[in-house]
């Protein structure tokens, strides 16, 4: 299991206005982005909601999926929907890894402007030596509240493809960004 562990934030995020908005959380969201993380060895993926019956409907999706019928529906799922941990507030991911000055945090964003921009490959390069915690934070709505992209200690640079079009669901930037700092490459492909 690496060093890495991915936040989806439902709050701060961003609304088409502009305005600070709390999202609601999408199940989807959950599955998918779990089963990314158990596929690349992320350590947890914390589901970060300030609203406490939201927080309880991404527990119960959670126990039905490691322990309920689903469970035993598709036992593939179980080790994926494990890795969830909701909590209320970033603050609480931080204490969870261990205290914020203990972790590297890393906000994505599908802006291509602004400063700060870490590389994948420097990301990578840091994964593969330091023996730091580093959380990946993946925002909902329109993406994380400036404020959290100006906390972060690095913005990692966006994804783009070919051409000007690069606003990702949240579930393909999760795996394409883990596949970029923790899949094989080429020259390293599993033998
Ligand atoms: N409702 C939308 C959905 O279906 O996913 C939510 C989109 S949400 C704004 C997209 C989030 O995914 C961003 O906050 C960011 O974390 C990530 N994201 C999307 N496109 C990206 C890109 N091109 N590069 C990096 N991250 C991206």
């Amino acid at each position: 299991v690496s060093r890495l562990a991915v936040a989806l934030v439902h709050h701060p995020v961003m609304d088409r206005e502009g305005r600070v908005i709390t999202t609601a959380i999408t199940n989807l969201d959950l599955h998918d982005i779990a089963r990314s993380a158990c596929t690349y060895g992320v350590s947890d993926l914390f589901i970060v909601h300030p609203v406490a019956a939201q927080r309880e409907l991404a527990e119960r999706v959670r126990s039905h999926w490691t322990a309920g019928s689903g469970a035993k529906r598709i036992p593939t799922r179980e080790p994926a929907m494990r890795l969830v941990r909701v909590v209320a507030a970033l603050e609480d991911v931080y204490g969870a890894l261990g205290g914020r000055d203990r972790i590297d945090v890393y906000a994505t964003t599908a802006s291509t402007e602004g400063p700060r921009r870490a590389t994948f490959e420097s990301v990578r390069e840091r994964l593969r030596v330091s023996s730091g915690r580093l959380l990946l934070l993946f925002g909902t709505g329109w993406g994380l509240a400036p404020d959290l992209l100006d906390g972060a200690d690095v913005v990692l640079e966006a994804i783009v493809g070919s051409g000007d079009y690069n606003h990702l669901s949240v579930r393909a930037a999760c795996a394409i960004a883990l596949d970029r700092l923790l899949g094989p490459r080429g020259s390293e492909q599993a033998s």
